[in-house]
C-alpha cells in the first residue's frame, strides 16, 4: 500500500457523534466518488492501528480530502480523532482504494443510494460529484439516520435536492417519534424503496448501499424485493 503524510487543517462538528476531518496532502492523489483511504496510527512504542475510511469531498475539489467520522465509545481509532487530533497534526493516509464502490458521472443513472448512519459519507461525494459535474443522471439517496441531529450533512444535501435536477433526498429517522416535516419514520420499508423507485422513475441501474451489517442486509432485501437485481447492487459495509 503506498503511504503519505497529510496534515490536518479543519475539523467540522457534523452531528453529536460525527465530525469531517479535512486533510491536505502536498500531492493530490486522484480519485473516484465512492473510493475510501486508509488511516494508518503509529503509537511511540510501534504499536500501529490502521481503519478504512470514505471520502466525503468531491474529486473536483483537490486542494483538501475530506473524511467524516463516527466516534465508536469503545473504539481504538475514531475516539483519537476525536478526543485527541487537532488541525496542524500530521497523519498517515493511504492512496485511495477501492474499484467497485464507485460511480462518475459517465456512468450515467437512475441511481438509488441507500446510506444507515455514517454510511452516508461516500454518497456525498458521489452527490457532490453529480453536481459539480453538470450530470442530469436521476438519483436518489435513502438516507436513514436515528434522530435529526443524526442527518449528517442534511443542509447541503436539502440544498441539493432544492435545485430540482434530478437529485432526490429521502431522509427517514429511526428513533424520533416526530420527525420534522418532510422527513419519514422508521427502518428502511418496502413503502421507502418504492418512493425512491418513483423518483427515479423505475428501476435504477446501480443501486449503492452504505451502513453497517445489519443495515446493509436490511436494506439489500428491500431492494431485491422491490425487484432491483442482485447484480445490480453493490454494498460496503462499516463493521458491525
Ligand atoms: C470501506 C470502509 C469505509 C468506511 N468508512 C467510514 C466512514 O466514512 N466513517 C466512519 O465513521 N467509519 C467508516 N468505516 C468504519 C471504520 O473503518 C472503523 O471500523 C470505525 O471507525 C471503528 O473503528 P474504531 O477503531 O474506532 O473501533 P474498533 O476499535 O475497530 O471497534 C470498537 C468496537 O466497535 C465495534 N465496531 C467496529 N466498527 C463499527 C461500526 N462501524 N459500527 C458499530 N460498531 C462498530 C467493534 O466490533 C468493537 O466492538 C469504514 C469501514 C470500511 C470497511
Amino acid at each position: 500500500m503506498r503511504w503519505r503524510t497529510a496534515t490536518i487543517t479543519g475539523i467540522v462538528r457534523r452531528s453529536p457523534t460525527v465530525s469531517s476531518f479535512f486533510f491536505s496532502t502536498p500531492h493530490h492523489w486522484p480519485f473516484v466518488a465512492g473510493q475510501h483511504v486508509a488511516v494508518r496510527l503509529t503509537a511511540p512504542d510501534g504499536y500501529r492501528a490502521q481503519r478504512s475510511y470514505s471520502i466525503a469531498s468531491a474529486p473536483e475539489e483537490t486542494g483538501h480530502l475530506e473524511l467524516a467520522i463516527e466516534r465508536l465509545d469503545d473504539g481504538e481509532v475514531s475516539p483519537f480523532f476525536h478526543d485527541v487530533a487537532r488541525v496542524g497534526d500530521e497523519i498517515e493516509l493511504s492512496a485511495p482504494l477501492g474499484g467497485y464502490f464507485i460511480w462518475q458521472s459517465a456512468d450515467g443513472g437512475p441511481i438509488l443510494m441507500i446510506g444507515g448512519g455514517a454510511g452516508i459519507v461516500p454518497f456525498m461525494s458521489m452527490a457532490r460529484h453529480r453536481a459539480n459535474s453538470g450530470s442530469k443522471a436521476p438519483m436518489v439517496l435513502l438516507f436513514s439516520a436515528r434522530t435529526k441531529a443524526d442527518l449528517i450533512f442534511g443542509d447541503e444535501l436539502a440544498a441539493l435536492a432544492g435545485r430540482a435536477e434530478g437529485f432526490h433526498l429521502i431522509a427517514t429517522l429511526t428513533r424520533e417519534t416526530a420527525p420534522p416535516a418532510g422527513v419519514l419514520s422508521g427502518r428502511i420499508d418496502a413503502s421507502m424503496i418504492e418512493r425512491a423507485l418513483s423518483l427515479l422513475c423505475g428501476l435504477p441501474a446501480r443501486t449503492f448501499i452504505c451502513g453497517s451489517n445489519p443495515f446493509v442486509e436490511n436494506a439489500a432485501t428491500r431492494s431485491i424485493d422491490a425487484g432491483i437485481a442482485a447484480g445490480r447492487i453493490s454494498t460496503e459495509r462499516y463493521g458491525v
